[in-house]
């Protein structure tokens, strides 16, 4: 419903590729979403590079209000943000829309003012967490994901330690983190102090590894909760159905196939690194 990126981040091809930002108009899209859901669609997620920039009329506050007045349409999701895009409004929006599931995907890159500087993400690492104070004011069990660049040009140890601390503070439940790679074109890759490949090794395995804890740790938290699974098919094994958490989290349980496509109280008994496991709460009829 969004395409291409007016951001002009320094080692992104996007810009240039998918070109300047483009928003499908807000009715199209509740067509479509209202259709979806008569066919008994329950959850959608608004996609775009940018999809917080969304400019159709009330901005994407306005188009998930009006979404979450369909019936049927119990759950909205939308991806990728920009934080420089996430206003009061949309904020607003988390905390009066339970429609809007807690779980919001808002990219940092990295903890160090010079390198979100070089990077041209026009936010600070203190403007990025008082956001996120902001988001989990207006919606106290939001999760948070984010995406980070190791090894950009000129980041050294103090930098890198900089954006460990920054995940420490957030306290991330999903991440994509990758190694600075020179995108040709774009401005980064012509930039002094690009950082040796066995650098950038150590930092994302460094990086990783306090993620990776991270995110155990919230899936183990939810041990003991009854949440909403949106069963969407059938498990690896027979018998078993996969699903995902408001959280986003894949959710296994024992269950017939008719559940699929079903919303459905799940109690969960533990969580690992990439999933929970729980028990059907009751059995719908
Ligand atoms: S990283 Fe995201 S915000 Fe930055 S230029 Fe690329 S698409 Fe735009």
């Amino acid at each position: 419903m969004q395409e291409g990126c007016d951001k002009f981040c320094t080692f992104c091809v996007v810009p240039y590729t998918r070109g300047g930002e483009w928003s499908r108009p807000v009715e199209t899209i509740l067509a479509e979403a209202r259709d979806l859901a008569a066919k008994g669609v329950r959850e959608i997620t608004l996609l775009g590079q940018n999809v917080n920039a969304y400019a159709g009329e009330g901005g994407l506050a306005g188009l998930a209000r009006k979404l979450a007045k369909i019936e049927g349409l119990d759950r909205i999701r939308y991806t990728t943000s920009h934080p420089a895009d996430m206003g009061d409004d949309l904020i607003a929006a988390h905390a009066e829309l339970p429609q809007l599931m807690p779980y919001l995907h808002l990219p940092v890159q990295a903890g160090s003012d010079k390198i979100l500087k070089a990077m041209n993400r026009a936010h600070t690492a203190e403007s990025y967490l008082r956001l996120v104070e902001k988001i989990r004011a207006a919606r106290p069990d939001i999760a948070m994901a984010g995406d980070f660049i190791v090894g950009f040009p000129g980041e050294r140890d103090a930098d890198f330690e900089a954006t460990l601390q920054l995940v420490r503070e957030v306290g991330y439940a999903g991440a994509f983190s990758f190694k600075y790679s020179r995108r040709p074109g774009t401005p980064a890759s012509a930039l002094p102090g690009q950082v040796a490949d066995e650098v950038k090794e150590e930092r994302l395995a460094r990086l990783n590894a306090l993620l990776d804890e991270q995110q155990r740790a919230f899936n183990a938290s939810q041990a003991g909760k009854v949440l909403p699974v949106l069963f969407e098919r059938p498990g690896r094994h027979p018998g078993q159905l996969s699903g995902r958490s408001p959280y986003l989290q894949a959710v296994h349980v024992d269950g017939p196939d008719r559940l699929i496509g079903q919303i459905v109280p799940v109690r969960i008994e533990a969580g690992s690194k990439m999933s929970l496991a729980g028990v059907l709460e009751m059995e719908t009829a």
